[in-house]
Formats: C-alpha cells, structure tokens, sequence
C-alpha cells in the first residue's frame, strides 16, 4: 500500500527517514523555504509545490517578491502554494491588505504557468478584514470566493461542511488532517471520495508524515470504508491533482 502525504514540509524535519510506503508532496512557504522544498524534491524526485504564504508577507513584506517569483517560476513546481490569507496573523487592515495583494500575485503567477493552487486560509473572528461594502469577511469565505475557475486543494481544511461543499461544487479538493473534531467528522462525511486528499503538514501539525495513516483510518470509519482503499484513492486523487506519475510512485 502506498499513502501520498499531500502536504508536508519535509526539509524542517530533522533527522527523520520517510518510511518507503509514504510518497511526500513537499511543500514551500517563503522564498528559504521554497529552496530547500526544491532541492530536496529534485534529489529524491518527490512532487513539490512552492509559494509565497501569507504569514510571510507580513513577517518579511514584499520588496523582494519579484525575485522569490522569478524562483518559483524557474523551478517547474507541481502546483503553487502554500498561498492563501489568514486572518488570524493580521492585526490591522493593512496586514489584510498586503496578504490579498501577495494573494493575487500568487494567483495570477499559478494562472501564467498552468498549475494548480494549494490555499491556506484560517479564520479567526475579528473584523479587520471587510468586504468593498464594509461587511466583515473570513479568510475561508473570501479564499474559497476567490475561486471559482480556477484548479484548487483547501489545504488543512478547517471551515464548516457549507464551506467544503461550496469548494467541492468549484471544482475543488478537500485535505483532510488527522485530527478529530465534530466540524471536521460532517466535512468528511458530505465531501465525495474523489475529493478528498490526505495531509500532515508535518512538522507543524502531524509531527511526521506518519500521521496521515490516523487521517486515513478517520476517513475510514466516517465513510465506513475500508482504510486500504481510503489510501488508495486519497493518493490516486493527489497524483491526479499535482500531475505525477505513479512511475514515481513506484520508486518510493
Ligand atoms: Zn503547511
């Protein structure tokens, strides 16, 4: 059996080996990041994405971003991302401001080289980001508003059931977390089998890829299947979505 991990920072994991049967989608954040994502990926022939993430912009602003772009296009990533807003970071409209602009950017860069998008989007209830009208708006609703389209993953989903169905009406995927909430257990529920990916983002969540075996078996028992044909859709659906082959698959 082979599970795909479809997002994990594998380069900030120290001194670990991936087990055999665990392929790895090695996923970039900032332009450091997106370096080591990419020479790790090229040496071990593992699909990668690389990104610009919202946290980043408001850590390190935006005078470099030309540059950090002009590296993510030289290196033929398998989609871009992480990108995305996340509001629970900003603490004034400004910070809003600067992720939707870096947003954008990233948007219309995955648009030019023909990928798809990896969102990270996290809400948190304040009302520094509004609408052009003034009503305030969450990070899930605006990333999934910004959409439509376009080819898309809600990485580490975290919003409500309405929220993944009108992704998954889009034309989207749904990655799926191994922990267990009462949000999560409907999410898992209502999104179609051919929708749904498996992740860690280790190291910041699962402390290893290893934690996707939990996600996997959680698929399982809410969809009442068995965990052998969970990972094997899971991982079909991701080498569908980030375009590899399963010849690649077969190295691992
Ligand atoms: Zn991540």
């Amino acid at each position: 059996m082979v599970f795909v991990d479809a997002h994990c920072h594998l380069f900030d994991i120290k001194r670990y080996d991936i087990p055999n049967d665990i392929l790895p989608v090695v996923v970039g954040y900032s332009d450091s990041s997106n370096r080591k994502a990419s020479a790790l990926a090229s040496e071990k022939n593992y699909p990668f994405v690389l990104g610009i993430a919202p946290q980043t912009a408001l850590k390190e602003g935006l005078g470099r971003l030309e540059d950090w772009i002009s590296f993510i296009r030289g290196s033929r990533p398998n989609a871009i991302g992480e990108i995305g807003l996340d509001y629970k970071w900003a603490s004034s409209s400004g910070d809003v401001e600067k992720e939707r602009t870096l947003f954008r950017k990233m948007i219309a860069l995955a648009d030019e080289m023909k990928l798809p998008m990896v969102i990270h989007s996290r809400d948190k209830p304040n009302d520094i980001a509004r609408k052009d009208d003034g009503v305030p708006i969450g990070a899930v609703d605006e990333c999934i508003g910004m959409m439509e389209g376009k080819r898309f993953v809600m990485h580490f989903f975290s919003g409500t059931e309405e929220q993944a169905m009108r992704a998954v009406e889009l034309g989207g995927y749904i990655s799926i977390i191994h922990m267990r909430s009462k949000e999560r257990r409907k999410v898992i529920n209502s999104v179609p089998m051919d929708r749904i990916l498996v992740e860690s983002d280790a190291p910041f969540v699962g402390r290893t890829p290893e934690s996707i075996r939990e996600a996997v078996d959680y698929i399982a028992e809410v969809k009442d299947m068995e965990p052998e044909i969970v990972a094997k859709l899971s991982a079909d659906n991701a080498m569908g979505f980030f375009g590899f082959k399963a010849k690649v698959l077969g190295q691992a």
